[in-house]
């Protein structure tokens, strides 16, 4: 089925579908992986305090590769956060299923701070993609910390792929549909997404290579084992920088400060390839209330490191401003994004 190419009908379908999602949601949530703890929704943690938290390591649960995109920005937050929080962070990649392996295990893990989830947009989309097969409800078996940043993604192509210009790109990957290969991080990662998007735009079926995070989906488009993908700019600057990959487009209304030769999709006439990646911090449903704020409080400190915005911008990369680094902005935008998306993903056809 053929996406619309409107970003407005995309909005008004969102608001007219959103009972939709609740319905999807509250289907695909309680599965196995509910923490039971039960989620309270927009009130918060579970109560009571944060008496002697943290007095021990913290581990930060990333769902895709070292290397990639969600782990530059997680160990990136992690140092000045573990200083906020006067304990170290040890970062754990989880890989899996486009990200939902690692937010299944996060969902049923002990809700006691000590085991903390960066995700991105992956988690307003996995209900949609996966339905009834998703071991967790998004809204329902997390607290959420806050969100993060926010990230433009790019698509690009190896070195060696014919097509130079996103004119080129659309013209050499319509005729060659059955060819092409595309690598994506897997059903439910960003680069999944942004790859319906061009599938739907184009009016295309690729077959894409799967990869546990694009990292190392990076490391074979530089190595021309797969012709091209569409991924955030925290992993994609460097190399188009280095002019190692081709830059085609960036997916964002706006052009990126640091790539401001490379047009958006918009000006390239494909307004629809519009996709913006956000990343936020999730511990388990139940997890102590006073546990929840002193994370949002040490995410708030490290969002005004100069090293993280100085590193962030130089990837294209943005910290979410004060008031979304809050529980509160992160569950706003969650269901925000789960309404967003989860008509479009069925319109696709890709949805479950
Ligand atoms: N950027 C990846 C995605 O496609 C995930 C990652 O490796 O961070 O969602």
């Amino acid at each position: 089925m053929t996406l619309d190419r409107s970003l407005d009908r995309r909005a008004r379908l969102g608001t007219v579908l959103a009972v939709t999602a609740l319905v999807l949601a509250a289907c695909t949530g309680g599965g196995a992986g509910s923490s039971g703890a039960g989620g309270d929704g927009a009130d918060g943690g579970g109560g009571g305090d944060a008496a002697g938290y943290p007095d021990r390591e913290i581990t930060f649960v990333v769902p895709f590769s070292e290397g990639g995109p969600t782990d530059t920005v997680t160990r990136l937050i992690a140092g000045p956060m573990g200083e906020a929080l006067g304990q170290q962070i040890v970062v754990q990649n989880v890989e899996g299923a486009g990200g939902t392996v690692a937010a299944g295990q996060v969902a049923q893990a002990e809700a006691d701070g000590y085991t903390v989830l960066m995700h991105h947009i992956g988690m307003s989309t996995a209900p949609a993609l996966y339905g009834e097969d998703l071991a967790y409800d998004p809204l329902e078996d997390f607290e959420m910390i806050g969100l993060v940043t926010e990230v433009p993604m790019t698509i690009i192509g190896a070195s060696d792929f014919e097509p130079n210009t996103m004119e080129e790109f659309v013209q050499y990957v319509t005729d060659n549909a059955d060819t092409v290969t595309p690598a994506h991080a897997g059903v439910g990662a960003a680069s999944h997404l942004c790859g319906l998007l061009i599938q739907d735009a184009l009016g295309v079926e690729l077959t894409f290579a799967p990869y546990e995070g694009t990292g190392p989906a990076m490391d074979d488009l530089l190595g021309g084992q797969v012709d091209f993908m569409c991924d955030q700019t925290t992993n994609t600057t460097s190399p188009i920088q280095a002019g190692s990959v081709k830059p085609y487009a960036v997916t964002t209304p706006e052009r990126v400060e640091s790539l401001s030769d490379v047009p958006t999709t918009e000006e390239e006439g494909y307004p629809e390839i519009q996709v913006g990646v956000w990343h936020g911090l999730y511990v388990p449903a139940g997890t102590p209330d006073g546990v929840v704020q002193a994370l949002t409080e040490a995410l708030q400190q490290a969002l005004t490191d100069q090293n993280v915005i100085d590193t962030l911008a130089g990837l294209g990369a943005t910290p979410v401003s004060e008031d979304q680094a809050t529980p509160d902005g992160h569950r706003q935008r969650l269901q925000e994004q789960i309404d967003l998306w989860t008509p479009i993903i069925e319109e696709s056809g890709a949805g479950a």
